[in-house]
């Protein structure tokens, strides 16, 4: 049976290691981050938690319906009744991983080979695959397999590549430079007493591009029941002011030109810390139209995650499995 490397273990990458170990492979993650998840990301505040990426998700295919039962009965994600504020906007239900979004990663990364720390610097053919470098500090690791998936954004993915030496199919490459990521400024506070937000505790304020408003959408982490010891709220800036302040040196500078705009639900003196995080790809907004890209590679060569098929965080459980699934089909071909 053929081995696996995959590089990212976001949700995409824990979905097609889950798919393709449960299938009998050997399967092995490789990840920058000090955690895993990517955007599925949960930050400790205080005596709280806010989730600085993903806010919540939706779950309309049967295979992501299913797993979301399962993750539900397990206690790992509960709903959000986000359609008490918002009828029109949320016409299905909302859900969130009941200890932070990043609950959800470390529930499907259970029993699996994850290697976090692991930069993958190079990406080069081996004789019946791949070899990829990894480097940490002064760490630098091998690893070899004979299929590999790669499920970080496209234009990291393109970096890689290119920094790589390796030569991606011209028709691969325009397929991979087509995908476009929205950026998102993303600001956690923690607050000494409750927010003025109201129930239940989730807030669009713009549509994203929205001129009129530098914060694009709110979340009370304590109404949202990921948070029920410390309040703390997340802040998403609007697309134009992310994409404005997306390089500017001093990020902290940023953090009262948002608070200042919302200060009817979050008072000034009621900030006790505040923390930003700088999101430059945050929301795929221009996808490839399918789950994932099979790569004209002299050994098996996937590119997947939201930046294909659907998007968000459904969309990159889909293309997960969808590699998974895939690469079920090749074994009589490696
Ligand atoms: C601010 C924000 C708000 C969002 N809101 C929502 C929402 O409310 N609802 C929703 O459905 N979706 C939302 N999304 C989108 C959602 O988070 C993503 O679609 C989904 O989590 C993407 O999963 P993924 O596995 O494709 O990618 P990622 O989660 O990005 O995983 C890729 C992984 O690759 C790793 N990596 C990158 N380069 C390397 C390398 N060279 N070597 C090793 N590892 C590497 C990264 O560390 C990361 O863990 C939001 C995203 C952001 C940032």
């Amino acid at each position: 049976m053929p081995t696996i490397l995959i590089i990212g273990a976001g949700l995409s990458g824990l979905t097609a290691a889950r798919e393709l170990t449960r299938q009998g492979h050997t399967v092995t993650l490789l990840d920058k981050g000090r955690g895993i998840g990517g955007r599925l990301a949960t930050r400790r505040l205080g005596n709280g938690r806010a989730d600085h990426g993903a806010q919540y998700f939706s779950a309309q295919s049967p295979e992501f319906h299913a797993l979301t039962q399962e993750m539900s009965q397990a206690g790992v994600v509960h709903e959000w009744h986000l359609e008490q504020s918002d009828p029109a906007g949320f016409r299905h239900p909302r859900w969130v991983g009941s200890e932070g979004m990043n609950s959800i990663a470390k529930y499907l990364a259970q029993g699996l080979d994850v290697q976090t720390e692991c930069t993958v610097t190079r990406i080069a053919p081996a004789k019946t695959g791949w070899t990829l470098t990894t480097t940490e500090q002064d760490n630098t690791r091998i690893f070899s397999a004979d299929v590999l998936l790669i499920t970080v954004p496209a234009p990291q993915a393109l970096a890689l590549c290119d920094a790589s030496g390796l030569a991606l199919a011209e028709a691969d490459k325009a397929a991979l430079e087509a995908i476009h990521y929205a950026p998102c400024l993303a600001v956690m506070l923690q607050l000494n007493g409750p927010s003025q937000l109201p129930e239940p505790g989730g807030l669009k304020q713009t549509d994203g591009d929205d001129q009129h408003s530098p914060v694009a959408w709110l979340a009370d982490n304590a109404q949202k029941g990921i948070s029920p010891n410390q309040t703390t709220v997340t802040l998403h800036a609007s697309h134009a002011f992310s994409q404005a302040h997306l390089d500017d040196p001093d990020q902290q500078a940023l953090i009262p030109l948002l608070t200042a705009d919302v200060t009817h639900y979050i008072p000034a003196d009621s900030i006790v810390d505040r923390q930003i995080h700088r999101w430059r790809y945050s929301n795929a907004i221009k996808r490839h139209p399918t789950p994932f890209l099979s790569a004209q590679a002299h050994a098996p060569l996937l590119f997947g995650g939201d930046g294909f098929g659907n998007g968000n965080v459904e969309g990159a459980f889909l293309s997960g499995l969808a590699m998974g699934k895939r690469v079920q089909g090749l074994k009589s071909k490696v």
